[in-house]
């Protein structure tokens, strides 16, 4: 018997890019989650489970990066200290500017 051609749709694509991610950072999220989120990119809940919002999938993918990489170190530091923007730095250089150049929905987060 064939197997149906595997087509992944824009969200598993990005939530394959948020499981590659966590294996570069060595972490492990207990979830991702795909969702509507309206006031924010992403977040982490304490039980590891992180969300990112549906309308990623249409951003450019360097601004993902930014996105996924910023929510799963969360599960690591909690707060935006200087680990966290040391990490930041290390594996996504330009997250400055990206942060800077997108709709600031991310921001306190
Ligand atoms: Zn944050």
């Amino acid at each position: 018997m064939a197997r149906p051609k595997m087509i992944l749709t824009a969200e598993q694509v990005l939530t394959r890019k948020a499981m590659a991610w966590a294996t570069k950072i060595r972490v492990n999220p207990t979830r991702i989650v795909i969702a509507e989120l309206e006031t924010k990119w992403g977040s982490c809940a304490p039980d590891g489970v992180v969300t990112l919002a549906k309308d990623l999938v249409d951003m450019p993918e360097e601004f993902q990066d930014y996105v996924v990489v910023h929510e799963l170190l969360h599960l690591r530091y909690r707060s935006h200290g200087k680990t966290f923007a040391a990490m930041m730095t290390v594996l996504v250089p330009t997250w400055r500017d990206l942060e800077a150049s997108y709709p600031a929905k991310l921001r306190g987060q």
